[in-house]
């Protein structure tokens, strides 16, 4: 039976992330996540599928036209998390953080290291504390 329901993409990466790309024309590359782009399941890497557009004048913009270079999405699962501490490409695991509450209300889950054990911050999300 075919399931209808249409899932929500799922990215492992956030915006901030160190990455890693393991596949297509910029492999091996690392960068930062710029942007994160869950309906499409997609990411924006910092100097990561970066292509040159030759443009006509357009002011006010581009008064001079010529070649402009821009920064496409690629697929999120392209990319690998970069851990910090081992500056490896890691895979991440789920853990409930040390302060969560047993009741279940302030329940907060950290991304952790599956080498090093070492929990992967994100600057973004000290902003929403
Ligand atoms: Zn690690």
């Amino acid at each position: 039976m075919a399931n209808k329901i249409k899932k929500p993409f799922k990215i492992h990466v956030k915006r901030g992330d160190t990455v890693l790309v393991i596949s297509g024309k910029d492999k091996d590359k690392r960068g930062k996540v710029i942007k994160a782009l869950p309906s499409e399941g997609k990411i924006v890497v910092e100097g990561v599928n970066v292509v040159k557009r030759h443009t006509k004048p357009r002011p006010p913009q581009f008064p001079q036209g010529g070649i402009i270079e821009k920064t496409l999405p690629i697929s999120s699962c392209k990319v690998m998390l970069v851990c910090a501490k081992c500056d490896r490409p890691v895979r991440v695991k789920k853990q409930l953080a040390p302060e969560s509450n047993v009741n279940g209300y302030s329940k907060r889950y950290i991304r952790v290291c599956s080498k090093c054990g070492e929990e992967i911050t994100n600057p973004n999300d000290s902003k929403r504390k």
